[in-house]
């Protein structure tokens, strides 16, 4: 149901139904939308340009300015002066602990929830809140630039994110006032930008390249019917065009034989240097030669020592093309498509060896900058519902179950569902009388559920009481289209229900999850044995609680030396239990199984004969 909006400006009713698609980059931000025309466009607020920096400022008097205007502080006031926010989404201290030098602000370690905050002056901002201020600004832009009030939104992320990461994403979405519809892989926007994988019908490999400001990676993706699946991913999380700058600047401190020392200490000046360095590097897509000046600094260069100062740098690059294209199984002649996406594509060299790589034309005419904003605007316009024809998907990285007796795993989910999905199973109580059941939610591929990281736990309460076996308990599980799981509980005989929806444990690192898939691994051949070895020994333990029960209630139809002689069964099943033999145990089990079988044929033909003498009616 669409709302319906008053526009204040002009006095005409709108229909509050655009949904606008965000790329909230390292080093820029920007946002696109489809126009009436159909067509996916960037948001250029008049005077302010179309990249947003994705940098926040905060003043001595409490004021925040966030994009160009804050960048201008990166020089001038530092400590106060947020860059590169995504760094830190939805990461714990130990993830960022090697490189914390990077940041000029302050990031600190925050034991309550694992993740890292960010100190400015005498507060404490966590990246979610700062994150959340860059697209609050990018809401505001397009509601300036479109006069409508934007309050849905479908926000990108790289393909290595985790689930935390996207969390965070989503969350950072939330406090700006936004309704995250969706989070969408990056190299799956720029794909759909290019018009790749809008036909349902075709069945593609794509490699995506992105190098931005201070990051690198590349995404082998394989379109088949509608469904987007990450094969691999690659890249350098410290590699970028900044480096390119560095490289620029280097060569210009050599060629004035500049002291570093002393350029360590002028801050402003290294930072001017660094913006030159910048502008001539951008030149060099028209020009062969930049000459330029600050003070009596000779800014020099041409494009063929740019060049070869950046070569090993690309190099890097073109080998982790090499490596996703192996951790992917695949050859070069496999993949059909190649799309350029960031500012740093835009530098000839890197378009002229990318393409040298992978033998094939690159897609680049779209703004590198600008094809993730746009890819998302057409995710939007799908879920909007304008593209009926379409169905964009995703899928699951690791599996999802919960706890059975024994602490083994019951994956109700797997790994590589397609999601949006939803999936569940039936379950019943062990033990007479159980009102309670603890539902324990994991993720991972292990058999048993020690080995996997746990989401969630809660009890189902309020189970009538009941024998063992009667209770029938729905479990099911929603997976939305963001990784996003909720969980639902149901008794069907009494009704009792409990839903609850997994935050995600925050703080979770990539190597761990990495670790997590290595491990069942491994690991498969012993998970197995003792899947089987538990599942004996439950179903032991199953066998003489019934058995025991059967002769507490029913005595009257056995006799004592059959008692006695169950007892012995009984007993030698108990050892097999103890003694971690799954054949030993499968053979106690069918003794006792064997021999106790006609008790409960008795049982039965004594129920059948009351039943039908009920029906008499003498
Ligand atoms: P991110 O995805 O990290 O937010 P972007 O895709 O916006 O980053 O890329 C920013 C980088 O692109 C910067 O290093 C910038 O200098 C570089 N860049 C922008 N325009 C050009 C150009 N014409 N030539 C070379 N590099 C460029
Ligand atoms: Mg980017």
């Amino acid at each position: 149901m669409a709302k319906v909006s008053i526009n204040l400006a002009t006095g005409s009713i709108q229909k509050e139904d655009i949904i606008v698609g965000i790329d909230l980059g390292t080093t820029n931000s920007l946002v696109a939308f489809i126009d009436p025309d159909k067509n996916p466009k960037v948001i250029n607020d008049i005077g302010k340009g179309v990249l947003v920096p994705s940098v926040v400022h905060f003043g001595q008097s409490g004021d925040i300015t966030v994009g160009n205007e804050a960048k201008n502080y990166l020089i001038t006031d530092p400590q106060n002066t947020v860059f590169s926010v995504k760094r830190l989404l939805g990461r714990s201290y130990k993830d960022i602990e090697n490189y914390k030098d990077f940041f000029s602000y302050k990031v600190i370690d925050d034991d309550s929830e694992s993740l890292v905050k960010i100190k400015v002056g005498d507060r404490f901002y966590t990246p979610i809140e700062l994150s959340g201020l860059i697209l609050k600004e990018l809401k505001d832009r397009a509601e300036h630039a479109l006069k409508t009030p934007v309050n849905r939104a479908v926000i990108t992320v790289p393909a290595y994110f985790n689930d935390s990461q996207r969390q965070a994403t989503r969350d950072a979405g939330k406090l700006a006032g936004l309704d995250v519809l969706r989070i969408v892989n990056e190299p799956t926007a720029a794909s759909l930008a290019y018009g790749i994988g809008l036909n349902p019908e075709e069945t593609k490999t794509i490699a995506v390249y992105d190098l931005g400001g201070g990051t690198f990676d590349v995404s082998i993706l394989q379109i088949q019917n509608g469904i987007f699946e990450v094969l691999s991913t690659n890249g350098n999380t410290f590699l970028g065009g900044d480096d390119f700058d560095s490289a620029i600047v280097d060569y210009w401190i050599e060629k004035n034989q500049l002291d570093r020392a002393e350029l360590i200490k002028n801050r402003e000046l290294a930072q001017q240097l660094r913006l030159k360095a910048e502008e001539a590097k951008k030149a060099f897509a028209h020009q062969s030669m930049v000459n330029d000046k600050i003070g009596d600094i000779w800014c020099t260069i041409d494009r063929n020592t740019f060049n070869e100062l950046i070569l090993p740098k690309v190099q890097q690059t073109i080998e982790c093309c090499h490596n996703a294209l192996k951790d992917a199984g695949l050859d070069i002649g496999d993949i059909n498509e190649v799309v350029m996406v960031g500012g740093s594509t835009r530098t000839a060299l890197v378009k002229k060896m990318v393409s040298e790589f992978f033998g094939r034309q690159v897609h680049d005419d779209l703004n590198p900058d600008e094809v993730v904003a746009l890819g998302a605007a057409i995710q939007a316009d799908i879920l909007a519902g304008n593209r009926k024809d379409i169905l964009l998907l995703d899928v699951t990285p690791l599996s999802l179950g919960i706890e059975t007796m024994g602490g083994l795993m019951d994956i109700i989910i797997p790994r590589n569902s397609k999601v949006p999905t939803k999936a569940g199973r039936q379950y019943t109580t062990s033990v007479d009388g159980q009102v309670n059941m603890k539902i324990a939610v994991y993720q991972g591929e292990r058999d048993l559920i020690s080995e996997n990281r746990k989401l969630a736990e809660f009890d189902l309460k309020g189970i009538p009481s009941m024998p063992a076996g009667f209770p029938k308990v729905d479990i099911n599980f929603l997976l939305n289209a963001d990784g996003i799981l909720k969980i639902q509980a149901m008794e069907l005989r009494s009704g009792v229900k409990q839903e609850v929806e997994v935050t995600p444990t925050y703080g979770i690192t990539d190597d761990q999850v990495e670790q997590m898939l290595m491990d069942s691994i491994t690991h498969a051949k012993d998970d197995v044995a003792q899947r089987m070895l538990i599942e004996a020994r439950t179903e032991g333990e199953q066998m003489v609680y019934t058995v025991e029960r059967f002769l507490q209630k029913n005595g009257d139809y056995v006799s004592i030396a059959e008692i006695s002689e169950t007892t012995k069964y009984v007993l030698a099943l108990k050892d097999a239990l103890v003694s971690g033999d799954k054949d030993l145990i499968h053979k106690n089990i069918d003794q006792l199984n064997e021999f106790t079988r006609p008790f409960a044929e008795r049982l039965m033909d004594q129920a059948i004969n009351t039943a039908m003498k009920g029906k008499s009616i003498e």
